[in-house]
């Protein structure tokens, strides 16, 4: 474990013992209270392999979320593999903030564009035993894994997957309560300066945002959006700590002006728009 620590740790790794923790609880499929309980526990050959294999991935940059093929999410564990961005804390705000929209006991139709993971909508419709949710993303390979964790918390009745470019699949739609996405909105010339681990690893089709404000795709989800809520209907997307100002520019006619919600670091992350009317929630 030593020895781990101190590769990882001359590799670059902010947290090497966490990480070799983590990754030993992977391969020996146990909790870290294990390691604690039995310090001595021998390692046999093939565990010892398997950890070196992972080990060097870790090395190498790669993120540990990928290596275990699990990440946490609004306490809960999501499948994760490249074909998807691992689920980020930040976007934890926009759970919160949507769940603040929808009353508990209410029945209520959502859409969560460029799924990904599936954590957006699976996180809703477990939170909210009403909720209906329709997730799109425009990767089939994403969906496969969003399917296995539709799958995995065995909501086939209330998320159902569509493929195809952001709303696009959507058009039968009316009466829609929320729309949520965390689309790809990293401008491409900041895309090299994203941590290695982001740029090298994570799927650059759900980072790099379209047009010169990286905000497109978000500007494409409210226009076509917009027609399918019903009156009082919210939009909640999510955005980069330095892009308010973009939006501040776009004018909607048929939704007031955008609400900002900042992150718990205090950065404006989320965009909020209302089609005028009354909202489940009054
Ligand atoms: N927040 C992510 C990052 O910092 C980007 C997510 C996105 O583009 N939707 O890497």
């Amino acid at each position: 474990m030593v020895v781990g620590k101190k590769h990882l740790a001359q590799a670059g790794c902010a947290s090497p013992a966490l990480d070799v923790e983590i990754l030993l609880c992977h391969i020996l499929r146990v909790e870290r209270l294990f390691l604690y309980t039995w310090p001595h526990h021998a390692l046999s050959k093939n565990n010892l392999d398997a950890f070196e294999l992972c080990l060097g991935r870790r090395e190498s940059g790669e993120p540990i979320a990928y290596i275990t093929g699990l990440k946490e999410f609004y306490n809960r564990q999501f499948k994760v593999n490249h074909d998807v961005l691992i689920p980020r804390p930040d976007t934890e705000k926009l759970i919160e903030t949507a769940l603040l929209f929808l009353p508990l006991g209410a029945s209520a139709s959502i859409i969560d564009v460029c799924t990904g993971s599936g954590c957006i909508a699976i996180t809703l419709a477990l939170e909210r035993p009403g909720a209906f949710v329709i997730a799109t993303d425009i990767s089939l390979k994403a969906l496969k894994i969003a399917a296995d964790n539709v799958e995995c918390y065995q909501l086939g009745e209330r998320v159902s997957l569509r493929s195809g470019d952001l709303l696009e699949s959507c058009q039968d739609l009316q009466n829609v309560d929320l729309i949520v996405a965390n689309p790809p909105y990293i401008k491409a010339q900041a895309m090299p300066s994203l941590m290695r681990d982001v740029y090298e690893f994570e799927p650059h089709l759900a980072l790099l945002g379209e047009g010169v404000d990286g905000l497109a795709h978000h500007k494409r989800i409210i226009e076509a959006g917009a027609r399918l809520l019903k009156p009082g209907g919210r939009f909640i997307l999510e955005i980069g700590y330095d892009q308010k100002s973009d939006v501040e520019m776009w004018a909607f006619d048929k939704l007031l002006p955008p609400r900002f919600i900042r992150d718990d670091a205090d950065h404006i992350r989320l965009i909020v728009y209302e089609k005028p009317g009354v909202f489940l929630n009054g």
